[in-house]
């Protein structure tokens, strides 16, 4: 599990985050809801130590992952951007051995083992000589999920995942997201895909101006929203 507890978070005088506080449970989906500029990407990054939280803990089944090597962390907790940053000209299975290698210290062997093993599970195996130049966006994206699953995290962070994409491609990158769900992923997923909030969160965390306003099931909150700017936000969007 994983649990941000009253984290804090200025970039210089501007205060960002004031006491955010949720927890994502073994197994669960949260998908962290709001407008532009609320803090849904900081508190995220403060997840994976993008970012060092002035205040607050971040727990990772119960240990604080503010004082664990970056490294590891980021290693038992993935993460996926709306940028796929992926080397466009090394193959896929070289853009997926490379961090097993260098971070994971797996031999040539393994590495490819787990690399391939992670592909399996995004439905490209037969893509693993490709570059990404040779790949639709969606593609890339599910191989930057690949990476992500190969090195076997605990838990995985999605900020805005789908963004970037075409809008026909959008769907597959989702029910990708929504397979890792059912398969019992630890999931914090940043989206402005309403739907997929709806059908895949066990719970939703309402942002508001670096504060989280409202938490609760998925009905809760869009048919049941309590605060006025969770229903403003609401008629926005929906
Ligand atoms: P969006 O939906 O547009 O992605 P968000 O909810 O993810 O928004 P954040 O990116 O977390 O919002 O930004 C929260 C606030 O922190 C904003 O006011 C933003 O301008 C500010 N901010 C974010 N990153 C930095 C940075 N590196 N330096 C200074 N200010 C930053
Ligand atoms: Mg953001």
């Amino acid at each position: 599990s994983l649990a941000v507890q009253e984290i804090t978070m200025s970039f210089g005088p501007l205060k960002v985050l004031h006491g955010v506080s949720f927890e994502v449970a073994q197994g669960e989906v949260v998908c962290i809801i709001g407008p532009s500029g609320s803090g849904k990407s900081t508190a995220l990054r403060c997840m994976n130590r993008l970012e060092q939280p002035t205040g607050g803990d971040i727990l990772l089944d119960g240990e604080s992952t503010l004082t664990m090597s970056a490294d590891l962390l980021r290693q038992r907790v993935g993460m996926v951007f709306q940028q796929f940053n992926l080397f466009p000209h090394r193959t896929v299975l070289d853009n997926m051995t490379l961090p097993l290698r260098r971070v994971k210290k797996l031999s040539k062997e393994v590495a490819r083992e787990w690399a391939l093993a992670g592909l399996a599970q995004v439905g490209l195996s037969d893509k693993a000589t490709y570059r990404p130049v040779q790949l639709s966006g969606g593609q890339q994206q599910r191989v930057a999920i690949a990476r992500a699953l190969a090195m076997r995290p605990e838990a995985m962070l999605f900020d805005e995942a789908t963004s970037a994409l075409d809008p026909e491609l959008v769907k597959g990158v989702l029910s990708l997201m929504a397979d890792l769900a059912q398969r019992g992923m630890t999931m914090a997923v940043v989206t402005h895909e309403m739907g997929f909030a709806r059908r895949a969160a066990h719970r939703v965390v309402f942002m508001d101006q670096g504060q989280v306003v409202e938490d609760g099931p998925p009905d809760q909150i869009f048919d049941d929203p309590q605060s006025p700017r969770l229903k403003a936000f609401l008629a926005e969007v929906l």
